[in-house]
C-alpha cells in the first residue's frame, strides 16, 4: 500500500508530488496529462520567480520538475483517468481506467474543466466554428467576424486576443453587468472593431459544414437575433472535475470539494484536496501549488501520527 495517492498533474498535483518525494512518502501519482488549465495561455506572467512563460513551457516544466525528484519514491502514471475513490481497510482504493492503487491517504488535485455551450448546434459545431480557446484557435479566424460568449475576465481576454486579427468581435453577455475587471472591460471596448451586447442569451448555433450563425435572445425585449459569425469563442466558466469523488468526500452544490482552508483536509479523514477542484475562493497557479504544499505538510503529520 502506498503512503499517498495524488490525482491530477496540474500545478497543485506537481507541487504535492515534489514535496512527497522530499518527505519520502511512497506515492502513486496519477494524471490524465500534464496540461494544467493555463497550458493554453500565450504567456503566464504571474508564476512567481518566472517573469513570463508560455502555457506550453509551463506544462513541460511541471513534468520536468516532478520527474527530476521522483526517483523511486513517486511512481508516476500518466494517461490514466481516475474513475472512483473508495474507502478500504487502512486507506483508500483509487480506481482508474487502467488499474487500481491502494494508498493510506489521497490528495485530489484534479482542477476544473470548461463549461460547454449547451444549445442546439453546440455539439455539432464544436471544432467547426465553436471553440473554447482563443489563443489556440484564434488565428484560424483571421479577418472574420467572430463572437465571444461570456462577460468575465476570460471572455474579455479572449476578445482582446481576437481583436488583433479578426475583422470584428461581438461579445454576448447574459446579464447587464460584466464580471470582468472594469479596467479590462474599458480597454477592450474602446477598440472600434469591438462591440458588446448585454442581456443576450445564446439559443442556437446554425451553419452548414461549419458554423455561420449564432442565434441569441434578448432577455429584455424577447427579440430573437441572428448574428452572422464564423467563429464562436465560449468563455462561460468552468466546472470542478470532482465526479469521481462524490461518494467519498463532501461536495458543495457547485461541485467543489469542501476543504478546511487551514489544512486542505476534506470531510473524510485521510483525504485532502487542493487547487481549483476545491471550494477555495481564489483560483490561481500559485494558490493551487501553495495549497497543495499545505496539504502535503498536513498529510505528513497525519501519517507520522498513525
Ligand atoms: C485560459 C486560462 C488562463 C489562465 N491563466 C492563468 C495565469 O496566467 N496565472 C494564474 O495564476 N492562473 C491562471 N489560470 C488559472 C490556473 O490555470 C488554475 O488556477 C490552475 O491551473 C489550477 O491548478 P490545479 O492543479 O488545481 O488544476 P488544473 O490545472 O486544472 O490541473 C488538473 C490536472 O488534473 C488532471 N485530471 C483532471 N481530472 C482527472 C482525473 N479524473 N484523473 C486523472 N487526472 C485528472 C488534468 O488532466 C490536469 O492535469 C488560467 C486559467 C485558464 C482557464
Amino acid at each position: 500500500m502506498y503512503d499517498l495517492a495524488i490525482i491530477g498533474g496540474g500545478p497543485a498535483g506537481v507541487a504535492a508530488g515534489v514535496y512527497a518525494s522530499r518527505k519520502r512518502l511512497k506515492t502513486v501519482f496519477v494524471t490524465k496529462d500534464w496540461n494544467s488549465q493555463s497550458t493554453v495561455s500565450e504567456g503566464i506572467e504571474n508564476w512567481i520567480g518566472t517573469v513570463k512563460i508560455s502555457g506550453a513551457d509551463f506544462a513541460k516544466n511541471m513534468e520536468a520538475h516532478l520527474r527530476a525528484y521522483a526517483g523511486d519514491i513517486v511512481d508516476i502514471h500518466v494517461g490514466e483517468w481516475c474513475q472512483k475513490i473508495s474507502a478500504i481497510d487502512g486507506g483508500f482504493e483509487v480506481a482508474t481506467d487502467k488499474g487500481s492503487y491502494k494508498a493510506k491517504t489521497v490528495l485530489i488535485t484534479t482542477g476544473s474543466h470548461r463549461r460547454k455551450l449547451e444549445v442546439p448546434g453546440g455539439d455539432t459545431y464544436e471544432h467547426k466554428g465553436i471553440t473554447y480557446c482563443a489563443s489556440c484557435d484564434g488565428p484560424i479566424f483571421a479577418d472574420q467576424d467572430v463572437a465571444v460568449i461570456g462577460g468575465g475576465n476570460a471572455a474579455f481576454e479572449s476578445a482582446a486576443q481576437l481583436l488583433a486579427y479578426c475583422k470584428s468581435v461581438t461579445l454576448l453577455n447574459r446579464s447587464e453587468e460584466f464580471k470582468a475587471d472594469p479596467v479590462t472591460v474599458k480597454k477592450v471596448l474602446s477598440n472600434p472593431k469591438m462591440r458588446a451586447i448585454t442581456s443576450a442569451v445564446p439559443t442556437e448555433v446554425r451553419g452548414g459544414k461549419f458554423a455561420n450563425t449564432l442565434v441569441y435572445k434578448n432577455k429584455e425585449s424577447g427579440e430573437t437575433v441572428e448574428l452572422p459569425v464564423t467563429g464562436i469563442f465560449v468563455e462561460i466558466g468552468s466546472i470542478p472535475t470532482t465526479e469521481f469523488a462524490r461518494d467519498v468526500v463532501a461536495i458543495d452544490p457547485y461541485g467543489r470539494i469542501v476543504v478546511d482552508p487551514r489544512t486542505q483536509a476534506t470531510s473524510t479523514s485521510g483525504v485532502w484536496a487542493a487547487g481549483d477542484c476545491t471550494d477555495g475562493i481564489y483560483h490561481q497557479n500559485n494558490i493551487a501549488a501553495g495549497d497543495a504544499v499545505k496539504a502535503l505538510e498536513d498529510i505528513y503529520v497525519y501519517l507520522n501520527a498513525k
